[in-house]
């Protein structure tokens, strides 16, 4: 061995053991926690090609495991809050994960949350988060229309493109948002438009908040509608969040169903209604009987796209109902239970539907 040999081995091996472990946590990444709630991104199935698939068999190990790419984007733990499809989404899962995602978004150490969910309900979840998270960190949830098993799983992709999210200072202070094929919808705006298509979801009216393509981001706008650090509302002292059902309009509807959710405990009443929130006389007769009665009543549409207004086709002040504005029923629904939480005026109940 020459001796310019011996020094350079000499320099390789101190070099060696001064260097951090390859696999040690980047102490310059982001911290971005990942809670699982299971559906279709942690899906999976007997085979890759077929339809019959069962939500919520992956955990959230596995699913961080999966795409190990996300690990060169932030420093990540995971906690499974629940591993259920989102069809079964229900208030004790929504009280349990608001909370927690309250409690992670104050430590100090936590840059990010990242939220895996189904694609049947996340609308309503990440619209109930928006209004009782109260952080400006990112919070952001995902889903996949294929399970992981499949051919051409989207879950992979949307996981990594949500963690790049998370872990990107500039979607902080945009309320809660949506990351799944490529799209950053904010959690007031987005719709499942598509049973079975991976881009079934579309913002309409309100529009996208950015794009992300391989974890980079480009953001155009903030949110729209009050959200988070201003929303009013609290889940502080909540153990229960009032019943508000939906009944939808059609031809020859008449108020059985109505009258019915009432019995069974609804509080509130949201209608699915044909074009600008329009119902038959019967089910509007109906509704007014219930408004007068008490029972908080909102006039959404089952239409995709386009805001209620009030006093259109209907006289929303005579018969004391409520317009929903741009919120669409399964939303407009999130928004009355918060609202009904404490004793408000219809023209109070009004303006929250106009200001988130
Ligand atoms: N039913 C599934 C769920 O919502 C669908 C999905 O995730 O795409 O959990």
């Amino acid at each position: 061995m020459t001796r310019a040999f011996r020094l350079a081995f000499a320099v390789a091996l101190l070099a060696a053991l001064v260097a951090p472990p390859a696999l040690a946590a980047d102490p310059r990444l982001p911290t971005v926690v990942v809670l699982a709630t299971g559906g279709t991104i942690a899906g999976a199935a007997a085979s890759d090609v077929q339809a019959g698939y069962t939500s919520g068999q992956v955990g959230v190990e596995q699913l961080l495991a999966a795409v190990p790419q996300a690990k060169k984007l932030a420093v990540m733990r995971g906690e499974q809050v629940a591993n259920i499809g989102s069809q079964d989404m229900n208030d004790e899962v929504w009280l349990k994960l608001a909370r927690r995602v309250n409690e992670i978004a104050a430590m100090p150490d936590v840059d990010g949350i990242v939220i895996t969910h189904g694609t049947d309900t996340i609308e309503e979840t990440g619209y109930f988060l928006n209004l009782v998270v109260k952080s400006k960190k990112p919070v952001v949830l995902t889903a996949a229309m294929r399970p992981s098993t499949a051919l051409s799983a989207d879950g992979p992709l949307n996981f990594y493109n949500a963690v790049a999210v998370a872990a990107n200072k500039d979607a902080a202070g945009r309320g809660v948002l949506v990351v799944v094929n490529d799209w950053i919808h904010g959690a007031s705006s987005l719709t499942k438009a598509s049973t079975t298509a991976v881009q079934t979801f579309l913002s309409p009216l309100r529009g996208l908040v950015g794009v992300v393509a391989y974890g980079e981001a480009e953001f155009y706008r903030g949110p729209v509608g009050r959200n988070t650090v201003d929303s009013e509302f609290s889940l502080d002292g909540v153990t229960a969040l009032p019943r508000v059902d939906i009944v939808m309009a059609h031809e020859n509807m008449d108020g059985a169903i109505i009258d019915a959710a009432v019995a069974a405990g609804a509080k509130g009443i949201v209608i699915a209604g044909v074009g600008n929130g329009n119902m038959t006389e019967a089910g509007l007769k109906a509704l007014a009987t219930q408004a007068k009665k008490g029972i908080v009543c909102v006039r959404s549409s089952r239409v995709v796209t386009g805001r209620v207004g009030r006093n259109v086709e209907i006289d929303d002040d005579k018969l004391a109902l409520v317009a929903s504005d741009d919120l669409n029923p399964q939303k407009s629904r999130v928004l009355l239970r918060l609202a009904l939480l404490k004793p408000r005026s219809l023209a109070e109940i009004q303006r929250l539907f106009v200001e988130y």
